[in-house]
C-alpha cells in the first residue's frame, strides 16, 4: 500500500517501529500534492524543503533515541487562518495576502511541541465565511469525488485534501458546519468539539462565540488522535475551559453500550434530498444491529437556527474585521486621496482599503451584521437573535436528557456543481441547515461517511453529543466505522506526470 493511502494511525504506527521515516512520509505526500492537487487546489501554499527539513530533523531526533512528540513526523495540514509566526496566513483574503503573523496560535504551537510535520496551508471561504469554497480570493477549491463540484466550505481546502490523500490529518475550523459539512461532502471524518475544548487563541475570528476548532481525518480514530494533541485548557483564550482533556484514542475502540440515539423529527422535512434521507436512516439501521435504541426527538426551535445564526455570525464578524483598515492590519489601497471628495484622506484610504480587500461575501456579512447592530435595529435583530439561540440550546439540552447521541443528515444534498448558488446567498445560507445550531449551542458535532449517491458522490451522517462529552462523541462514531468501510473508499483522480 502506497504511503500516502494509510490512516495517521498506520502511519504513525511504521514511524514509530522505525519502518519507515518521516522524510519518507512526508516525500509521499508531497508527491501526491504534485501529482493532483493541480485538479484539486486543496492548497494555497506548500514548501516542500522547510516540510522536508521539519521532517529530518524529527528523524534524527528519533535517530538519536532523543524524546519526540505524540505526532511525531506525521504531516498535517492547516486550514489557512491559523496563525504562524512568519508564514503567511491569508485566511484567502486579498486584505491578509501578504501577512506573517509574529507568533503561533495555540493550536500551532501544539502541533510544533507535538513534532508533527507542517505540510501547508489548506484553501478555505475567505474568513472562512462561506460553505462552498468559492469564496476564496485564490480560486475554488474541487470535490475530488467530481472535480466540477464543490467540496463544502469553508474549510474545503482541509477535508478535499484529507480526501484525496494529500495529508493523513487536517486541521480546520467550524462556526457554523464548517468542518462537518466539507467533511461529509468529501466523504471523510470531520469534527467540531464542544465551543472551549480548543483554544481559539491565532485564530483569525469570524463569529467569536461560535468559532471552533477541530480535526479533519480519514478515520475516527484517527480524528481522535488529532483531537487529543489540540483540545486542552490555555491561559491565552479566556473561553477555553479548564477541565482534563481524556485520552479520547484510549477509548475510542470502546464501543457504547446501551446506546441511546435520537433521531431529530425536524430534520426529516422537506427539502432533504431522498438519497441523504434513506442512507442516513440506513446508517441509524446500523446502529440498531449494534445494540443501540432509537427514538424520535424534536429540536422545536431548529427552524429558526438558519436566521438567528445569520444574524449573530454578521454581527461579531462586522466588529472583528472592522480591524482589517489597511493602518491595523491588512491590505492598504494604493489610491492617492481625491482632495474633491468630502471624506477626509484618512476616511477615504479605510474605505478604498477594504473596498480593494474584502471580497462580496466578506462585505456582505460585514453590511448585515452592521445594520443588525445599528441603533434601533439592536433589539430587533441581535437581542432578539440571543434569546432564540438560548431557546436552541435548551431544546438540545431537553434532547439530551432521554438520548445519548443526536443523529443525522450533515447536509440537505450531496455536493452541488460549482457556480450553482454564487448568485444566490440565501439557497447558500439555507445548506448550512442541520450544522449550525451544533454552534449555536455550542455542543460537539461530527460528520462521519455514511454512503454514496447514485451519482457516486459521498453522504455524510452527523452526530451530535452533549457539551465536552466528545468521548461519547468519537466513541459511537468509531461503532459504526468498525461495521462499515464507507470510510475507506477513496476518489479516483488523475495522476498528473
Ligand atoms: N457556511 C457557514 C457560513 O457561511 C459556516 C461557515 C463556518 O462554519 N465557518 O457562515
Amino acid at each position: 500500500m502506497p504511503l500516502a493511502k494509510l490512516t495517521a494511525t498506520e502511519l504513525l504506527g511504521q514511524l514509530a517501529a522505525g519502518q519507515v521515516t518521516s522524510a519518507e512520509v512526508t516525500r509521499a505526500f508531497l508527491r501526491r500534492i504534485e501529482q493532483v492537487d493541480g485538479q484539486v487546489h486543496a492548497f494555497l501554499k506548500v514548501d516542500p524543503e522547510a516540510a522536508l527539513a521539519q521532517a529530518e530533523a524529527i528523524d534524527a531526533r528519533r535517530a538519536a533515541g532523543k524524546p519526540v512528540g505524540r505526532l511525531a513526523g506525521l504531516p498535517v495540514a492547516v486550514k489557512d487562518l491559523l496563525c504562524t509566526r512568519g508564514e503567511p496566513t491569508t485566511c484567502a483574503s486579498r486584505a491578509l495576502e501578504h501577512f506573517r503573523p509574529p507568533y503561533d496560535a495555540t493550536v500551532i504551537a501544539r502541533l510544533k511541541a507535538a513534532d508533527a510535520v507542517l505540510l501547508g496551508r489548506t484553501n478555505m471561504d475567505e474568513f472562512a465565511m462561506g460553505g462552498s469554497n468559492e469564496n476564496s480570493a485564490f480560486g475554488p477549491t474541487s470535490n475530488p469525488w467530481d472535480l466540477s463540484r464543490i467540496p463544502g466550505g469553508s474549510s474545503g481546502g482541509s477535508a478535499a485534501c484529507v480526501a484525496a490523500r494529500m495529508a493523513p490529518l487536517a486541521v480546520g475550523s467550524d462556526t457554523g458546519g464548517s468542518i462537518r459539512s466539507p467533511a461529509g461532502l468529501c466523504g471523510i471524518t470531520g469534527m467540531k468539539p464542544t465551543y472551549g475544548r480548543v483554544s481559539r487563541y491565532g485564530l483569525v475570528a469570524f463569529a467569536s462565540s461560535l468559532d471552533q476548532i477541530g480535526p479533519l481525518a480519514q478515520t475516527v480514530e484517527d480524528a481522535a488522535l488529532l483531537l487529543e494533541v489540540l483540545a486542552g485548557h490555555d491561559p491565552l483564550d479566556s473561553t477555553s475551559v479548564d477541565r482534563p482533556v481524556p485520552p479520547y484514542t484510549q477509548t475510542v475502540a470502546k464501543p457504547l453500550d446501551g446506546l441511546r440515539i435520537g433521531l431529530v423529527r425536524e430534520h426529516f422535512g422537506p427539502g432533504l434530498d431522498p438519497e441523504v434521507d434513506s442512507a442516513v436512516r440506513e446508517a441509524v439501521a446500523i446502529y440498531t444491529s449494534l445494540g443501540a435504541t432509537v427514538k424520535d426527538v424534536s429540536l422545536p426551535h431548529s427552524k429558526y437556527a438558519v436566521a438567528t445564526y445569520y444574524i449573530i455570525a454578521p454581527c461579531e464578524a462586522s466588529g472583528n474585521l472592522a480591524r482589517y483598515d489597511g493602518v491595523h492590519y491588512g491590505h492598504r489601497t494604493k489610491q492617492p486621496a481625491d482632495a474633491s471628495e468630502t471624506d477626509s484622506a484618512l476616511v477615504q484610504m479605510y474605505r478604498h482599503s477594504r473596498a480593494e480587500g474584502f471580497g462580496p461575501e466578506v462585505k456582505r456579512r460585514i453590511m448585515l451584521g452592521t445594520y443588525a447592530l445599528s441603533a434601533g435595529y439592536y433589539d430587533a435583530y441581535y437581542l432578539k437573535a440571543l434569546k432564540v439561540r438560548r431557546l436552541i440550546r435548551e431544546d438540545f439540552d431537553r434532547a439530551f436528557e432521554s438520548v445519548d447521541l443526536i443523529a443525522g443528515p450533515v447536509a440537505p444534498t450531496p455536493a452541488f456543481p460549482l457556480g450553482e448558488k454564487v448568485d444566490d446567498p440565501l439557497a447558500m445560507y439555507l445548506f448550512d441547515l442541520y450544522t449550525i445550531s451544533t454552534n449555536l449551542a455550542g455542543i460537539a458535532g461530527i460528520s462521519i461517511p455514511c454512503g454514496f449517491s447514485s451519482t457516486g458522490l459521498p453522504i455524510g451522517l452527523q452526530l451530535q453529543a452533549p457539551t465536552f462529552e466528545e468521548e461519547r462523541l468519537l466513541r459511537g462514531a468509531h461503532m459504526y466505522q468498525t461495521a462499515t468501510d464507507w470510510h475507506q473508499r477513496e476518489p479516483e483522480l488523475e495522476i498528473a506526470s
